[in-house]
C-alpha cells in the first residue's frame, strides 16, 4: 500500500518495532508525571540510534540519517503511537542548521547533537507574540565581540533537558536594525533562568518553562547565518516541523484506530459485540476514513518535498497536511474515547493520553487558524491548482 519501497518498509518496520518496544513504560510514565528512570530513558535513547531512527533528518555525511522526506514522516508516525513523548528520543535535530553553520558551530553544536549527545531547544515564542513571530520585543546587541541578549521567552519546549538553546530576537542598532537574528545560547549561562515550570495538560519529562535572558552575553560566533537571517530559519523550522508534526498525528489515530476497532470486537453490551452497532460503526468507519485521507495527503506532500517541488507549493502543502492530520487526529481521540465509554476517560486508558496529548498539535508550529491562512494566501496567490 501506498507505494512504499522496500527500503522505506524497512524503515517503517524498525520504527513500529522501536515504538512497539516503548509502548509498555506508558502507563508508568503517565503516573510518575512523564517521568522513567534515567538508566530506562538512556536505553530508550541509544537503542534509537542503534535502530537508525535518530536523527534521521540530518545528512548523512554528518552521521545523520539521510533518509527521504517520506522516510522521516513514516518514522515520526510510529513514534506518534506512543503517548508520554517516550519515543522523542528518536529526535530530529534542525535540519537547516547545517547549511548555514561555521566550522566552528558544526564542531561545537551540529555534529554533537546528531550523535545525540547534545540536546537544543527553541526560545522564540514570547507572552505577546506566538502566532504572530514578528511581534516578538526579545532584543539582540551587539557588544564587542560579542551580543547580549534579553527577553522573556515561553513555552521553551524541552528546556529541562536540552544544553543549548535557540534564541530569536531583534537586533536593536546597526545595519540590520530592527530585524531578527538567532543565536545558539548554551545552557546553562549566566543571566538564563527560570521565571517558573507551569503544568500542561499533557504528562511529560520534558517541560515547557518560561525562561528569562537577562544581559546573556554570547561570542558573536554563536551567531546562526547572519544578522537579519532570524526569520527564514524559523520558517524552514517550521515547513519541517509542520510535516513531523502531521505524521506523529497518523500515528496518534493508527493507534487509536487499532485499539477501537479491537475494543469494539470484544466489548460486549446485551450479549452483543457494541462492533455491531450502527452508532459504533460509524465512529469507526469514519475514523479510519479520515486516517486513509490524511495518511495519503501526507505522504504525497512528502513525495513532494522529495522531488524538489517548488518551496511555496511546499509551505502550503506542510500547512494542509498539519491541518488535516492534527484536526483528523482530534476527531479520531474524541471518537475513541467515546467508544471506550468509562474506560476512555482513565488514565491507564491510551484514547485518555491521546485525547489530550493530541490536542496541542492544532496549536504548536502554528495554530489551525494560521496554518488556514497560509493556505488561503497561497490560493489567492497562485491559485488553487498549483497547490492540491
Ligand atoms: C506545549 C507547547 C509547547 C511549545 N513549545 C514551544 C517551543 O519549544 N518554542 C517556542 O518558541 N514556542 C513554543 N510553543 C508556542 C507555540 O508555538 C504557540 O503557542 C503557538 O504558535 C500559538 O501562539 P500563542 O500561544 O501566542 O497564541 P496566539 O498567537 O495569541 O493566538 C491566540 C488565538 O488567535 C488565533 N490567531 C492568531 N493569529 C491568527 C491569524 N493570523 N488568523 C486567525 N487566527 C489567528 C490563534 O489561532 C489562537 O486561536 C509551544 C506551545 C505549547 C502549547
Amino acid at each position: 500500500m501506498y507505494g512504499l519501497s522496500e527500503e522505506d518498509l524497512r524503515i517503517q518496520a524498525r520504527a513500529r518495532a522501536f515504538a512497539d518496544e516503548l509502548i509498555p513504560f506508558e502507563v508508568e510514565a503517565e503516573h510518575s508525571g512523564g517521568e522513567l528512570p534515567a538508566d530506562v530513558v538512556a536505553a530508550h535513547k541509544a537503542r534509537a540510534i542503534e535502530l537508525g531512527l535518530f536523527a534521521t533528518n540530518m545528512p548523512a555525511g554528518l552521521g545523520g540519517g539521510g533518509c527521504t522526506s517520506l522516510q522521516q514522516v513514516l518514522v515520526q508516525e510510529q513514534v506518534g503511537r506512543v503517548t508520554n513523548a517516550l519515543a522523542w528520543v528518536a529526535a530530529t535535530p534542525p535540519s537547516w542548521l547545517p547549511a548555514v553553520a561555521t566550522p566552528y558551530q558544526l564542531e561545537k553544536f551540529v555534529l554533537p547533537t546528531v550523535r545525540g549527545e547534545r540536546e537544543e531547544c527553541y526560545a522564540i515564542t514570547e507572552e505577546g507574540a506566538g502566532s504572530d513571530v514578528d511581534g516578538i520585543v526579545a532584543t539582540v546587541r551587539r557588544d564587542g565581540d560579542d551580543y547580549l541578549l534579553n527577553g522573556e521567552k515561553w513555552h521553551v519546549t524541552s528546556y529541562n533537558s536540552a544544553d543549548y538553546a535557540f534564541f530569536q530576537g531583534k537586533l536593536v542598532g546597526g545595519e540590520h536594525d530592527g530585524e531578527h537574528a538567532m543565536l545558539m545560547v548554551d545552557i546553562p549561562s549566566p543571566g538564563v533562568t527560570v521565571v517558573r515550570t507551569p503544568a500542561y495538560t499533557h504528562t511529560f519529562s520534558h517541560h515547557h518553562p518560561v525562561v528569562a535572558f537577562t544581559d546573556v552575553r554570547v561570542p558573536a560566533t554563536h551567531l546562526v547565518g547572519a544578522e537579519g537571517d532570524g526569520m527564514s530559519f524559523a520558517y524552514e523550522w517550521f515547513r519541517f516541523e509542520r510535516m513531523m508534526v502531521a505524521a506523529r498525528c497518523l500515528g496518534g489515530a493508527q493507534r487509536l484506530v487499532e485499539e477501537i476497532t479491537a475494543f469494539a470486537r470484544e466489548r460486549a453490551v446485551q450479549g452483543k459485540p457494541i462492533g455491531q452497532l450502527g452508532a459504533i460503526q460509524a465512529m469507526l468507519a469514519d475514523s479510519l476514513t479520515e486516517l486513509f485521507a490524511a495518511r495519503s495527503m501526507v505522504y504525497e506532500a512528502a513525495r513532494g518535498i522529495d522531488a524538489g517541488a517548488d518551496v511555496k507549493v511546499q509551505h502550503a502543502q506542510c500547512s494542509m497536511a498539519k491541518l488535516y492530520a492534527s484536526e483528523m487526529a482530534g476527531r479520531v481521540a474524541d471518537r475513541a474515547v467515546q467508544i471506550f465509554g468509562g474506560r476512555g476517560y482513565m488514565r491507564e486508558n491510551v484514547a485518555e493520553r491521546l485525547f489530550r496529548e493530541l490536542r496541542v498539535e492544532r496549536i504548536w508550529e502554528g495554530t489551525s487558524e494560521v496554518q488556514r491562512s497560509i493556505i488561503a494566501d497561497q490560493m489567492i496567490k497562485r491559485g488553487p491548482r498549483l497547490l492540491a
